[in-house]
């Protein structure tokens, strides 16, 4: 069930470059549901299956890696001092609870000297402990610690969490699989690494699966706050198909073919157009001589904070566009 393949994958810790405890809850939730498993050498996890004879290789791809911030010097009192892996600023990491992969808590703090515009070089962690002697027995230089793991249902429909970017994909790409029988078309179902850093996993994966066509899956912003109008996209009226970011211009057959999907499946969609960001679907459009590729988006509000917000009906609107999709005719 969707919701509960959503929680297990929101607890697994994983932020970019270290996906591999991501990699294998995916592989225990997939166990017996699919007919391979490969990680390349990125990490990244590559499941397929397989469609009928006469059908075509589509690539899915959704992101395992999650935000964090890196040990990047220790001071004497045992602070630690920290740089962002991915796009998390200063002002959202303040006041929150970290935790490394060793289980280490940690509260981050901005301070910056008054009259400064507070940035990452104000940010420390700090462990709980009175000296760098006793930081080291606990953490490293090149450490990452990531937003602790929460999960909580907002009003009927909505669930907050810190790592719906891209877990929540992943949940709807692990159905997916789950959920297609037999399905016309083969379905290599990439759970892709350092997504967050530019792509760098689906780039590889792309390569190798050599795909006929390509979908990217990934959350997207939203305009539905009283600041915030664009994307024109909102929680709760479905999941979005990308026209165009600042990294790709969809291929025209895929994102048609995704909205013919929609369509057919009688699933809500909308439309987006958002005005920054990229996401896999690029990686995967611009891999060897080009491959056709789309992006299909869940609305997710306050990406890259530590309480993304999603609506779960737009990932059930999701789930019936791909199940559809995968046995249409290319
Ligand atoms: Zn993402």
């Amino acid at each position: 069930m969707m919701l509960d393949t959503l929680k297990t994958l929101l607890a697994a810790y994983g932020p970019t470059g270290r996906e591999n405890a991501v990699a294998e809850t995916v592989k225990t939730l997939l166990s017996g549901k699919a007919d391979s498993f490969e990680t390349d050498v990125l990490g990244n996890l590559i499941v397929t299956k397989k469609g009928q004879s006469g059908g075509k290789t589509i690539m899915f791809s959704a992101h395992m890696d999650h935000i964090g911030l890196t040990v990047a010097d220790i001071e004497k009192e045992g602070y630690l001092r920290v740089t962002n892996v991915g796009g998390l600023s200063a002002d959202g990491a303040k006041g929150r609870h970290v935790v490394f992969g060793n289980g280490v808590s940690g509260v981050v703090v901005c301070q910056p000297p008054k009259g400064e515009t507070p940035g990452m070089q104000h940010l420390f962690v700090d462990i709980g402990v009175e000296s760098k002697e006793e930081a080291l027995k606990m953490v490293q230089l090149g450490d990452v610690c990531v937003f602790a793991p929460d999960f909580f249902l907002l009003g009927e429909h909505r669930a907050a969490s810190p790592a719906m970017d891209d877990r929540s994909a992943c949940a709807l790409l692990c159905e997916l699989v789950m959920q297609a029988e037999n399905p016309k078309n083969t379905i290599v179902a990439v759970f892709s690494t350092q997504e967050e850093v530019g792509t760098r996993g689906a780039t590889v994966a792309a390569y190798r699966v050599a795909p006929d066509l390509g979908v990217g899956i990934d959350v997207t912003a939203w305009g539905d706050t009283p600041e915030v109008k664009l994307p024109a996209v909102e929680l709760g009226k479905g999941a979005a198909v990308k026209f165009m970011d600042r990294s790709m211009i969809a291929t025209p057959a895929v994102r048609d073919a995704l909205i013919a999907a929609a369509e057919k499946a009688n699933a809500p969609y909308q439309r987006e157009v958002l005005p920054f960001g990229g996401t896999d679907g690029a990686a995967i459009q611009h891999s060897r001589g080009g491959v056709p590729a789309g992006t299909l988006s869940i609305p997710c509000r306050y990406v890259h904070s530590a309480c993304e917000v999603i609506d779960l009906r737009d990932l059930d609107s999701g789930l019936a566009i791909l199940k559809t999709f995968v046995n249409l005719d290319f």
